[in-house]
């Protein structure tokens, strides 16, 4: 009879592979992996598809100059750009539901690994996607809140207070203790990025960590992490 994984291995001279515990507190003893959701464990930005179909192409457009100029915070182009949707939640969820794809491997990560993911977007959108994958209730999502009003969408941020690198409302102080390994793509993840031990980028990320010379392995699936 073979043993089973947790009993010392048989008196033959094999021992089985020490089993890695999860202690009381959860995953504590290991790396964590901390995610961004759009472009990251999505293929394609989720707000984005969203903003295409039922958003101002006009707003978008001068939103994002004005972000990459610095002339506006990611929080305040966020609330700016969904101000002009107006489509019920279900209709936009359902088009999501129908357009956006996750990165090969995410599904057997975050079983394996319960990340956490910390997203710019609204729970309202993120929890479907999660769910239809099978995953909702294998990550920890910290996200922004959005109520779907028909005179235009409006944003509850979950983080109010600027952080005290870039003086935004950031991703950095929802960096766990202990070795962390962060994935992302965008504005959102510059200041985490730069507090992890180890980033996988792509995007804009990639191009901004580039510039400072900063190392990281290129996100492509998450079969890689
Ligand atoms: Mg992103
Ligand atoms: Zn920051």
């Amino acid at each position: 009879m073979r043993p089973s994984r947790n009993e010392p291995g048989p008196a033959t001279g094999f021992s089985t592979i020490p089993h890695k515990r999860e202690g009381a507190a959860g995953y504590r003893c290991r790396v964590q992996l901390v995610l961004d959701f759009d472009g990251t464990v999505t293929e394609r930005d989720t707000l984005d598809l969203v903003l295409e179909r039922f958003g101002d192409a006009g707003v978008y457009e001068l939103a994002e100059a004005e972000l990459e100029a610095g002339r506006m915070t990611l929080n305040e182009v966020i609330a700016s750009e969904f101000a002009c949707v107006t489509a019920p939640l279900d209709e936009v969820v359902a088009y999501l539901l129908e357009h956006a794809r996750f990165r090969p491997g995410f599904a057997e990560l975050a079983r394996a690994r319960r990340p956490l993911i910390v997203s710019s977007g609204f729970h309202e959108l993120i929890e479907p996607l999660l769910d239809r994958e099978g995953v909702l209730d294998a990550v920890e999502l910290r996200a922004n809140r959005v109520e779907a009003r028909p005179d235009g969408w409006v944003v509850s941020f979950r983080v109010a207070r600027g952080c005290d690198e870039c003086g935004e409302p950031c991703k950095r102080a929802d960096l766990p203790d202990g070795e962390v390994v962060y994935a992302g793509d965008g504005h959102s993840d510059y200041c985490a990025a730069l507090a992890a031990d180890r980033v996988y980028a792509t995007g804009s990320l990639a191009r901004y960590l580039d510039e400072r010379g900063v190392a990281y392995e290129p996100l492509t699936d998450f079969h890689a992490l």
